[in-house]
């Protein structure tokens, strides 16, 4: 009976610390030279002439550094300062690494300290789905890009003016604009 019970608390033990990710935490970490292929799979494509919805898992599988796949597709969460862009100063434009759309712009782009990509303002509410995610026991606004369903992060009420907000965003979720090259027609 008393294995029994210890075997019982092992096994609750075990599915919360999965349910926490805390083992992901631990995983979800690549170094920023494998950070530099993300985006390369847009130079097979014209990205606004594909059909980003009807991709499949297995595509985005494929395509994508097993980091950037668990964060854009399993709504996964970078380590933080771990990533290419918190500290990134480059001016241009940040676009969806999974399907080029553009998203942020580097005159919004603010130091919070996070460890993460921060910014005040997107390059047009359009581009960008907001949903309320409670997993973890939080409510939290979850950032999705809107043409292909990519997870970007969450955004806070904590910003800087004048929108008082803050998207905070994966690195890997993004590409800059000097670092995307795709296929145009
Ligand atoms: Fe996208």
């Amino acid at each position: 009976m008393t294995k029994l019970k210890y075997f019982l608390v092992f096994l609750t033990l075990i599915i919360t610390v999965n349910a926490m990710d805390i083992f992901n935490f631990f995983r979800k970490s690549e170094n920023t030279e494998t950070q530099d292929t993300i985006g390369s799979h847009l130079k097979k494509v014209n990205p606004s002439k594909t059909n980003w919805k009807e991709k499949t898992d297995e595509y985005w599988k494929e395509s994508m550094t097993p980091l950037q796949y668990n964060v854009t597709r399993h709504e996964g969460t970078e380590r933080a300062f771990s990533g290419k862009y918190w500290d990134e100063k480059r001016p241009g434009v940040y676009h969806c690494s999974g399907c080029g759309h553009e998203l942020f712009k580097s005159d919004t782009k603010f130091k919070s300290g996070t460890g993460w990509p921060s910014f005040y303002d997107v390059v047009t509410k359009e581009n960008i789905t907001l949903k309320t995610d409670k997993r973890f026991g939080m409510t939290r606004t979850e950032a999705s890009c809107a043409r292909c369903g990519a997870h970007l992060g969450h955004v806070f009420e904590d910003g800087p003016k004048p929108t008082g907000l803050r998207y905070c965003i994966n690195s890997v979720s993004l590409v800059h604009s000097e670092d995307i090259e795709t296929k145009a027609e």
